[in-house]
Formats: structure tokens, sequence, C-alpha cells
């Protein structure tokens, strides 16, 4: 029996991430939620988008969490008042992302401040 289902029947659902707006397949797309339950808002990963509550999307790149935070998308995605630690979801984002092993960036060079415009 070999049944190849190349074409699945049902479209992916589609989600909005909140970091850089675009569309994407519901299962490439991060689930987050708010966690209220210990006082000041916390923003928790939802891999297996299971949690209870309103969600926002999220590509799960490092990227597009730093523009949702940039934007404040997410009190605004979630309906909270305030803004929210997104510590835990950046740490669920590294531990996803595999570092190189052996990073080694060296860019810092000497950057001149030469206002060149002397007469
Ligand atoms: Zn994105």
């Amino acid at each position: 029996m070999h049944q190849t289902t190349l074409r699945a029947a049902r479209p992916e659902p589609q989600r909005t991430c909140v970091g850089c707006r675009q569309r994407g397949d519901r299962s490439r797309l991060l689930r987050v939620v708010a966690d209220r339950s210990g006082g000041p808002s916390v923003l928790l990963p939802d891999p297996g988008a299971r949690l209870p509550g309103r969600g926002a999307w999220l590509h799960p790149e490092p990227a597009c969490l730093d523009l949702a935070e940039r934007r404040r998308a997410f009190p605004r995605a979630l309906r909270l008042p305030g803004p929210i630690d997104a510590g835990a979801v950046r740490e669920h984002l590294q531990q996803q992302a595999e570092p190189p092993h052996h990073e080694h960036s060296q860019s810092d060079r000497p950057t001149r401040t030469e206002s060149g415009s002397s007469p």
C-alpha cells in the first residue's frame, strides 16, 4: 500500500505574524498567549496551540519577536492594558534555533566619526 497524498484536501489555515505582519501557515507560526495568573502579564509560548484564551501568532524567529515588541503588537493582539514580558518566548526561540557552535563575530571595527566637510 502506497498512498501519496501530495495535495491535502484541506488547505492549511493561515495566520498573521504579529511581528512582520506576513501571513503564513498555521503550523509554521508559533502561538503565544498571555499569562496573567502571576500578577504582571508574561508572554508564554504555546507550541501546541492548546492553551486557552486569546492568542497571538508569531514566526518562530527572534527578528519577528523583536518587531512585535517594538511595535507593541502583543498587548494590542492580546487585548492587554500594558506591556508584556516576552522573555519566556525569547528563551523558547533561542532554544529552538540552534546557534552555530563556534560563534566568533569580530565586528568591532573602529567607527570614525568624520564630518568630512571641512573647507
Ligand atoms: Zn514574522
